[in-house]
């Protein structure tokens, strides 16, 4: 009995096929090597082909999974085809689809020197257009596979998008990434109320400050600088936000310990979000 649980909490993946979108680097690559860890065959989609491809093979001989890297830049609708396609044809489905791949963009427009055409450029620019079109292409394609799947007897699976804490808060950040956060949180909850009768989930994780490549790109600061500037501003202390912490959440939501688990934001910031300043 002891054994079969510990096995099954173990192996939380197995016989599932995940596709993990931006999965060569921070976030989808601690994702990739977990989700391997406990069991499921991998996709690994991204457009950093050799970080990808040597992420493959060291997941591969560490796990001996089924791991395969596809070139796929999120923003061109036949490449997400062709990544879900991948999925299909190596490994006959998919169950879990995490679209993950993301960009910061600039931080400059301020929306009281500017006029509707800025506006609109922002609305236009590469990082909202990366962000909400991405995660709505690899939506539909999942959803697309998924529903066919249940021809085969596979019924529903689960799709699961990187949001942000910046999908709830303002600041003085990106306009264009935080209102496309905030997007991704409208598309996951209509897109879970459309698939439900599917029996698909769709469910995003909101990360607070993460120490990856892209969060060291922006601010210019070391790993240790950040992780101990978001340790001060968390409400939970001596604990600090690593990329694992975002690769579970995923994992509990790709799995099915989450089965009746959809249309959620799940929040991964230490309780940041939850802090009443007048009360605390
Ligand atoms: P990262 O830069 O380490 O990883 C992002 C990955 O996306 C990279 O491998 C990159 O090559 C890939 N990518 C870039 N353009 C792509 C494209 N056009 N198509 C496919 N893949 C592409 O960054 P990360 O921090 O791991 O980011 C992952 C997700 O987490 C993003 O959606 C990001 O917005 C979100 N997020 C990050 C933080 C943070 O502090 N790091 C906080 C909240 C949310």
């Amino acid at each position: 009995m002891a054994t079969t649980l510990l096995s099954t909490l173990s192996r939380r993946l197995d016989g599932k096929v995940a596709l993990i979108t931006g999965g060569a680097s921070g976030i989808g690559q601690r994702s990739a090597e977990i989700f391997a860890q406990h069991g499921a065959k991998l996709v690994i989609a991204d457009v950093q082909d050799e970080l990808g491809h040597s992420l493959c093979q060291s997941i591969s001989s560490a796990t001996h999974n089924d791991i395969t890297y596809i070139h796929c830049d999120v923003t061109n609708e036949s490449q997400v085809k062709a990544a879900v396609e991948k999925a299909l044809n190596s490994f006959g489905k998919l169950d879990i689809m995490f679209n993950n791949a993301g960009i910061l963009g600039d931080n400059k427009f301020q929306l009281k020197d500017s006029h509707k055409d800025d506006f609109e450029r922002v609305l236009r620019a590469v990082t909202t257009l990366f962000l909400i079109t991405g995660v709505f292409l690899g939506i539909k394609h999942a959803a697309q596979a998924m529903i066919s799947a249940t021809n085969k007897g596979v019924i529903g699976g689960s799709i699961i998008s990187t949001a942000s804490v910046s999908g709830s808060l303002g600041g003085t950040g990106s306009y264009a990434y935080t209102c496309s956060k905030h997007a991704v949180l409208g598309l996951t909850r209509n897109a879970a109320v459309e698939l439900g009768q599917f029996g698909i989930r769709v469910n995003c994780v909101s990360p607070f400050v993460v120490a990856t490549p892209m969060a060291k790109q922006f601010t210019g600061v070391s790993e240790e600088v950040i992780e101990g500037v978001t340790g001060e501003i968390a409400n939970l202390k001596h604990l600090t936000l690593k990329a694992d912490d975002i690769a579970n959440a995923a994992l509990f939501l790709g799995s099915d310990e989450s089965r009746y688990v959809s249309g959620h934001n799940l929040v991964v910031d230490g309780g940041m979000t939850i802090v009443n300043p007048s009360f605390s």
